[in-house]
C-alpha cells in the first residue's frame, strides 16, 4: 500500500474536509475581529462570547477553520509551554511557577469545556510519558524532572527502566518521566466541534477571506474591511505572511506520519494501554500517540524552515519530502523495531511560529487595540486555550469591566521579542541548528556518553533557545 503524501493531514482525511462558511460579504463592523479559525482564534472568540454575550465577533479565516497547525498536529494536549525558564529569569521563580500551574489548569480546563460542550474530540487523559535511551538523554530526563518538580509539578514521576516498559515497551528505554497533565485529542475534531461551538454561541465565521493587512480598528480583505475597536491576530506560525511581519515568527516546519491501525498482537507487544502522549529526550525530539483506532501517529522535525520565511500556504500545500518520511519512519522503528515493514497510511506537515527568543506571547496593545497570541513553538494544543481565555480578561480589563485577573499578570503578557534576522542568515542559523541536534543525536547514540554533546549545547546557546 502506498503512502498517501499531504493533503492537510491524516485528520481531515479521516473526517472529510469542511463544507466552507461564507466569506465576508463586504465592509461591516463589529466590537472584536479575531484573524484566523485555529484553537488561538476560536477557544478567543469562545471566551469572550460566553463572559459577554451581546458582543459581536468576528471570525475571519484565510482557507477554513483548523487548516493550520490546529489540523494538523500531534495531538498532545499537554502542559508545556515555550519560553517558561526564560521567563522565570527575567520575572523571578514564583511567577514561572504561576505560570506552570495556570499551563496545568489549562489541560483540566480544555477537557472540561470540550465535555460540558459535548465536542467529542477523542480526548483520553493518559498523562505524557517521555523517554530516554541513551545515556546522555537519561541524564537530560533526570535534571528535566528535577526542574519540573522544582516549578511545582509534585505528582510528576521518574520511572526506571522496568516501569517504564510497564507503561510502553520502548526499545532499549533505561528510563521516563511520566506527568498526568496531558491527554491525547484527535486534533480535528477538537478543532471542528470549537467552530461549531462558537458559531452556534452567535460568533460570526467568514472563511476563505484572507486578511491582507491588520492596522488599529481595521482587518483588510479582498472582500471588504472589518472595523473594530479590537482585530486579534491568531495567524501563528502563517504570520510571517502578513504585511510587516515578515521577521516576527519565523514559521517552522514539523511532520508526521500515520500507521494503518495495528492488530492486537502487535499492541500486546508494545503495551502502551495507557495511552500516554509518549515522547523522546532527543535533541531533534519526536511526539507520538496512539489514535482511539489504535494507529500510531508520529512527529518530528522534517526540513525545518524554507528560505524567506516563505509563505506557509505554499508549504502547506506542499507534499512532505520522501527523506522526511524515511526518517519519521526509522524514528518509528527506533522506538518499536517490531513495526518494520507496517505500512505508513498518511504523511503530512504543518508550520508552527517560533519566536526569536523560543518564548511563548500573548498580547493587547491598549494604545490600539490590537491583539495577538502565539510563538508556541510547537506546544501550543493548550497554550492556545490559556491564550485566548487570557486575551478575555485583558479586553475586559482594558474596557473597563474588570482589573487586572490572575491571567492578565502572567509573566509571558506583553512580552516583547526582538525580531528575527534578515536572509540568509535566518535560512543558515536554522539549518545549522538542526544539522547539530541530529550530529548530537548521532554522536550521543554511537558513543554512548553521559553527558550532552557539546555541539547541541553550544547551538541551543547560540539561537537564543536556552
Ligand atoms: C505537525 C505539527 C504537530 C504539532 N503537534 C503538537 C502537539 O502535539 N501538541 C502541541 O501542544 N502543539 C503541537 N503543535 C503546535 C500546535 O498545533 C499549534 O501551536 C496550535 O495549533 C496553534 O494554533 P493557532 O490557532 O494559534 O494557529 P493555527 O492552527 O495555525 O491557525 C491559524 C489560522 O490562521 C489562518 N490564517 C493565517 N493567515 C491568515 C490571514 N492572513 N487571514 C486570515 N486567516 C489567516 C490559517 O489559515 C489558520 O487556520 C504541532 C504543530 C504542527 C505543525
Amino acid at each position: 500500500m502506498s503512502t498517501v503524501n499531504g493533503g492537510i493531514s491524516f485528520w481531515y482525511a479521516q473526517e472529510g474536509t469542511p463544507a466552507p462558511r461564507e466569506p465576508l460579504p463586504g465592509d461591516t463592523t463589529a466590537d472584536v475581529c479575531v484573524v484566523g479559525g485555529g484553537y488561538t482564534g476560536l477557544w478567543t472568540a469562545y471566551y469572550l462570547k460566553k463572559a459577554v454575550p451581546f458582543l459581536n465577533i468576528i471570525v475571519l479565516e484565510g482557507k477554513f477553520c483548523g487548516y493550520g497547525a490546529s489540523g494538523r498536529n500531534g495531538g498532545w494536549l499537554y502542559n508545556g509551554i515555550a519560553g517558561r525558564d526564560r521567563y522565570a529569569k527575567r520575572h523571578g521563580h514564583d511567577a514561572a511557577v504561576r505560570l506552570q500551574q495556570a499551563m496545568n489548569d489549562t489541560v483540566t480546563e480544555v477537557i472540561k469545556v470540550t465535555a460540558d460542550e459535548h465536542i467529542d474530540a477523542d480526548i483520553h487523559q493518559g498523562g505524557v510519558l517521555e523517554v530516554a535511551y541513551t545515556p546522555a538523554q537519561l541524564a537530560r530526563l533526570k535534571a528535566f524532572h528535577s526542574v519540573e518538580i522544582a516549578f511545582g509539578e509534585t505528582d510528576r514521576e521518574l520511572l526506571g527502566a522496568r516501569a517504564t516498559a510497564e507503561r510502553v515497551r520502548v526499545t532499549g528505554a533505561v528510563g521516563s518521566t511520566w506527568t498526568p497533565h496531558g491527554a491525547r485529542i484527535h486534533p480535528v475534531k477538537l478543532v471542528r466541534g470549537l467552530a461549531a461551538t462558537v458559531e452556534a454561541l452567535g460568533v460570526t465565521i467568514h472563511e476563505s477571506t484572507p486578511v491582507t493587512d491588520i492596522k488599529p480598528k481595521h482587518a483588510v480583505t479582498p472582500y471588504g474591511t472589518v472595523r473594530a475597536p479590537y482585530i486579534l491576530r491568531c495567524t501563528e506560525g502563517f504570520t510571517a505572511s502578513l504585511k510587516g511581519h515578515k521577521r516576527t515568527w519565523l514559521p517552522m516546519n514539523s511532520s508526521m506520519i500515520v500507521t494503518d491501525p495495528l492488530p492486537p498482537d502487535v499492541w500486546d507487544a508494545i503495551g502502551w494501554t495507557g495511552r500516554e502522549t509518549l515522547g523522546d529526550l532527543a535533541h531533534a525530539y519526536t511526539y507520538a500517540q496512539r489514535t482511539a483506532d489504535d494507529r500510531i501517529a508520529l512527529g518530528g522535525r522534517g526540513v525545518p524552515y524554507r528560505y524567506g520565511s516563505r509563505a506557509a500556504t505554499a508549504l502547506n500545500a506542499d507534499r512532505t519530502h520522501p527523506a522526511t518520511i524515511e526518517a519519521l519512519r526509522s524514528a518509528l522503528t527506533r522506538l518499536f523495531p517490531t513495526l518494520a515493514g507496517t505500512p505508513i497510511a498518511h504523511a503530512w506537515s504543518g508550520v508552527l511560529g517560533v519566536p526569536r527568543d523560543w518564548c511563548a506571547t500573548v498580547t493587547l496593545d491598549r494604545s490600539t487595540g490590537l491583539g495577538w497570541a502565539g510563538g508556541y513553538v510547537g506546544s501550543g494544543v493548550a497554550t492556545a486555550n490559556l491564550a485566548a481565555r487570557t486575551l478575555r480578561d485583558l479586553i475586559q480589563q482594558d474596557s473597563g469591566q474588570c482589573g487586572p485577573t490572575d491571567l492578565t499578570t502572567l509573566p509571558w503578557v506583553n512580552h516583547k521579542v526582538r525580531l528575527w534576522e534578515p536572509e540568509p542568515l535566518r535560512w543558515l542559523g536554522v539549518h545549522t541548528l538542526y544539522a547539530a541536534y541530529r550530529t548530537a543525536d548521532h554522536r550521543e547514540t554511537t558513543t554512548h556518553t553521559p553527558t550532552t554533546a557539546p555541539i547541541a549545547t553550544l547551538a541551543n546557546r547560540i539561537s537564543g533557545r536556552h
